[in-house]
């Protein structure tokens, strides 16, 4: 298997590429629209051939690179059967396996931070978008955001799997690249509540200002990045 993860300062986006070292077929997650000529170098050089791309949830901090890698690569898109995108190729269910060559991708449908996020879990690879972050948890009020729906797919699905599985968000803005499960039980200052109401009271006062271009970004990305 082979692992890279990339980051976007513009917008402290994490993209994951992750291929299959049998088959050189490869996947990307959260490709970011501006980079799209570093991941094409880098498929290149690499030698492997993007199949499939994915979308953990429709974004509002920066514009996705997936009709633009669909459209040099002819890769599929992937999005959890929630998107309010149209034109996303797969739309996959809760616990679906999404393939490439020998690698699993299961899909967990995790609404909170959108009522369209999934994580994805590959082995202990686990691929939270902005439904769980490193000593944070996605924010609920936009987006048809909801705090009771994050406390249930943070509670009872994330934290669910095994300690030792590894956490790699869709956002780091303090330097992290990577967590567990264990260790964001045990210091994520979000989870250390006791209820549902606890956690909804917490993310109900955050007072988060709008993300800048959320107007702009988030139709583009209805539509997959393309110009709408
Ligand atoms: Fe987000």
């Amino acid at each position: 298997m082979l692992f890279k993860q990339l980051f976007d300062k513009t917008s402290s986006t994490f993209t994951y590429l992750i291929a299959s070292s049998k088959g050189r077929e490869a996947l990307i997650i959260d490709p970011v629209l501006e980079n799209v000529d570093i991941y094409i170098k880098l498929l290149k050089e690499l030698d492997l051939k993007l199949v499939k791309v994915i979308d953990t949830h429709i974004h509002a901090d920066h514009i996705t690179a997936a009709s633009k890698l669909n459209e040099k690569t002819n890769c599929s898109t992937i999005m959890g059967e929630h998107t309010p995108a149209e034109s996303v190729q797969i739309k996959v269910k809760d616990d679906e396996i999404i393939k490439i060559d020998d690698l699993n991708f299961r899909a967990i449908y995790t609404p909170g931070h959108t009522s369209d996020s999934y994580s994805f879990l590959m082995n202990n690879y686990l691929f939270s978008g902005d439904t769980l972050l490193i000593n944070g948890t996605g924010r609920t009020d936009f987006q048809n955001g909801n705090s009771r729906d994050a406390y249930n797919s943070i509670f009872n699905k994330l934290l669910k799997l095994p300690e030792e599985t590894l956490l790699y968000p869709a956002h780091d803005y303090n330097g992290k690249k990577v967590s567990s499960i264990g260790q964001e039980k045990k210091f994520n200052p979000r989870l250390q509540v006791n209820s549902e109401n606890e956690y909804e009271e917490i993310m109900n006062n955050l007072n988060l200002p709008k993300p800048k271009l959320m107007d702009i970004n988030v139709p583009r990305n209805i539509k997959l990045g393309a110009f709408v």
